[in-house]
């Protein structure tokens, strides 16, 4: 059993997700959402990775990676589930049988 999550990590992660917002504009980039609040990162072509497979320390490098590749684009949790939603109609018909 693993209970000793340290909380460090967690508010770490937090922290840097807000920063990585900031830094590619802190904005929504399809309706200009700026509320702090609402912004989500979101990987442009999709998350080529198991986000439960790696610690918290991999999975922030991983974020500051990305973010200074381009990989990232900063949603608000509205677009992020219209994206989503699109992503999934764009399927090729096959997908979908
Ligand atoms: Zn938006």
């Amino acid at each position: 059993m693993n209970n000793g999550q340290p909380h460090r990590n967690v508010r770490l992660a937090v922290r840097l997700r807000a920063q990585i917002v900031q830094e590619l504009g802190g904005v929504c980039v399809r309706c200009g959402q700026d509320d702090p609040e609402e912004l989500q990162l979101d990987h442009i072509r999709g998350r080529d990775w198991v986000l439960n497979r790696v610690s918290s320390d991999q999975r922030a490098r991983r974020l500051r990676q990305e973010a200074t590749e381009g990989k990232l684009q900063v949603l608000c949790a509205a677009c992020n589930k219209a994206k989503q939603k699109e992503d999934r109609e764009r399927l090729p018909e096959e997908a979908e049988a």
